[in-house]
């Protein structure tokens, strides 16, 4: 697996072939016939949902154009995102996977209804042309002076990353960089990502600690400059142009961050008791401590895990990486740095 990628003449020609083949297959199309219909994935009802709810989990469905980057993709992993335009139509997921999504889009209909008023935006389209690339997204909310950006979340998310998610925060900042292009949008001169979390729980608020006490959070997000903004912008479309041309296995590896790695751990365990003594992140430190805390205790090591590709990532079966995960799925788990 290679984390470079290489933009040779060889590849560049290669693909001027590709496209060249594909014109001329689109060429050799009969005017009359309609153009065949995008790939798309599988969508199974393993849970027996009902079938008026599983057809509605089931259609959303954005097909890609290779003309087109969105924002929410920008911001994301490149190799999840090609991976799953490449593989589109081998992809096969339950309803049941896109429960979240489902539930976001449901959200975004609630913020498309809301009561109008004059220096109220729902749901706008904003779009730049970069480089023959139509970059777009469509903004959830700007009210008055503010932009915001809803999304469901869970506690632990909240508390892992108190400031929003950093693709979050870019986000909201491509879109206030894209109304400030735009001579005719409105401007904003504050940023917000709200948070609802659905695994909140009153009694555990009630314990207090960096547990949020509501279900409710709204970040500040702090705004970039022009500049910045445009850099970022230049980067991730350059980036996102040259992961085309590269194959499968030679798509930048998702970071530890954006696969939700959790760390390796060894817990010194005592006989009789159910919790750990102590978590460490390295062995001998915790095999010092067993040791000095006599001979009923011991080191139990806990194996990181890659929570993205193990369970929330569709485009693992075709990831050379998230192959190597699905398969120590059930299989003999072995310690992994
Ligand atoms: S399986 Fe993991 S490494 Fe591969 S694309 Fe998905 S998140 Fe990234």
């Amino acid at each position: 697996m290679s984390n470079n990628i290489h933009e040779t003449p060889e590849r560049i020609d290669a693909e001027r072939a590709d496209r060249q083949k594909i014109a001329a297959d689109a060429a050799e199309q009969p005017a009359d016939q309609p153009p065949p219909a995008p790939p798309r994935r599988t969508v199974t009802n393993r849970y027996a949902l009902p079938q008026a709810l599983y057809e509605a989990m089931a259609a959303h469905h954005r097909p890609h154009d290779p003309n087109v980057l969105h924002v929410t993709e920008l911001v994301q992993p490149p190799r999840i995102q090609i991976l799953q335009q490449r593989h589109e139509g081998e992809i096969i997921e339950d309803a049941m996977d896109r429960f979240w999504a489902f539930r976001g889009t449901a959200m975004h209909e609630v913020i498309a209804a809301m009561p109008p008023k004059p220096d109220r935006h729902t749901e706008l389209s904003v779009s730049l042309n970069h480089s023959g690339i139509l970059v777009t997204g469509t903004i959830d909310l700007i009210d008055g002076d503010t932009l915001s950006d809803w999304k469901f979340g869970s506690v632990f998310g909240v508390i892992f990353d108190p400031d929003g998610k950093p693709e979050h925060r870019a986000q909201v900042n491509l879109y206030r960089y894209l109304l400030a292009m735009s001579p005719i949008l409105p401007k904003v001169q504050r940023l917000q990502l709200i948070y609802l979390m659905n695994d909140w729980s009153e009694r555990r608020a009630l314990q207090g600690g960096n547990y949020p006490s509501k279900p409710v959070v709204v970040i500040e997000v702090p705004m970039w400059d022009n500049d910045t903004a445009a850099q970022y912008l230049d980067e991730r479309v350059a980036l996102y142009m040259n992961c085309r041309l590269v194959t499968d296995d030679e798509l930048p590896l998702c970071s530890d961050k954006e696969r939700w790695r959790t760390p390796t751990t060894y817990a010194v365990m005592k006989e009789g008791r159910k919790s750990a003594l102590k978590l460490h992140d390295n062995r001998q430190d915790a095999e010092s401590m067993a040791a000095i805390n006599g001979n009923k205790c011991y080191v139990e090591i806990r194996n990181g895990e890659d929570r993205r590709c193990a369970k929330y990532c569709s485009a693992a079966p075709f990831c050379d990486y998230g192959r190597i995960v699905l398969s120590k799925q059930g299989g003999q788990e072995d310690e992994s740095e």
